[in-house]
């Protein structure tokens, strides 16, 4: 099973006709938000395989199409914050937005918000582990866990929320966005627990 996971950047290499040669073997994509409606339907047009996706904090809250339209989502795609689904086997929840840094801003949590809605996710998350013997195999977020791939700024620091949700529901993998990796020596994979942690930024493939 072949994962893609994009992030925050829309990468030249994805965003060309060459996509389905490079990715045409690529089972899942999962996108970890800050990226444009029309860079999505682009890859689940041409990939034609699922795409979960959770919204960042700049991710578009509407997009106008050519015609004119107004679209508030992205086509063929699926919003899969605050819940988990089954999808090719494998188990995926979500979990939007990043720290609120501004008083209205959309997609931003306080701890508190973002811990309510970790708790929201509980009884789904323990029905997994009754009738599949696992919580979660795979969380995407768009902000970092707390001390984890995070930064010092009020936007980049990470939820705590996250720490906990890997320390209670054991997920091997959580992929976020959000940190923008601009030196090759950036970590962009870090184990905590039981659960490898991936920076998405730009795009990561994992094989597993
Ligand atoms: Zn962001």
């Amino acid at each position: 099973m072949k994962i893609l996971a994009i992030s925050d950047k829309i990468e030249e290499i994805i965003y060309s006709p060459e996509l389905k040669d490079r990715f045409g073997n690529v089972d899942l994509v999962l996108s970890c938000g800050d990226l444009p409606f029309y860079y999505l339907e682009y890859i689940v047009t041409l990939l034609n395989v699922p795409l979960l996706y959770v919204q960042g904090n700049h991710s578009p809250q509407i997009e106008h199409t050519y015609s004119g339209e107004k679209k508030s989502n992205p086509g063929g795609c699926l919003d899969i914050d605050n819940r988990t689904v089954k999808t090719q086997g494998l188990l995926i929840g979500g979990l939007e937005g990043s720290m609120r840094y501004t008083p209205q801003g959309r997609y931003q949590y306080t701890e508190g918000e973002m811990q309510r809605k970790v708790w929201r996710m509980a009884p789904q998350l323990l029905l997994n582990r009754l009738v599949r013997g696992r919580c979660l195999d795979i969380l995407i977020t768009h902000a970092p866990p707390y001390g984890i791939h995070d930064g010092e700024d009020r936007c980049h620091t990470g939820f705590k929320a996250f720490r906990s949700f890997m320390d209670r529901y054991r997920p091997r993998y959580l992929f976020h966005g959000h940190m923008h990796l601009y030196h090759p020596l950036n970590s962009r994979v870090t184990s905590y627990g039981r659960t490898t942690v991936i920076n998405a930024y730009g795009y990561q493939v994992l094989e597993i």
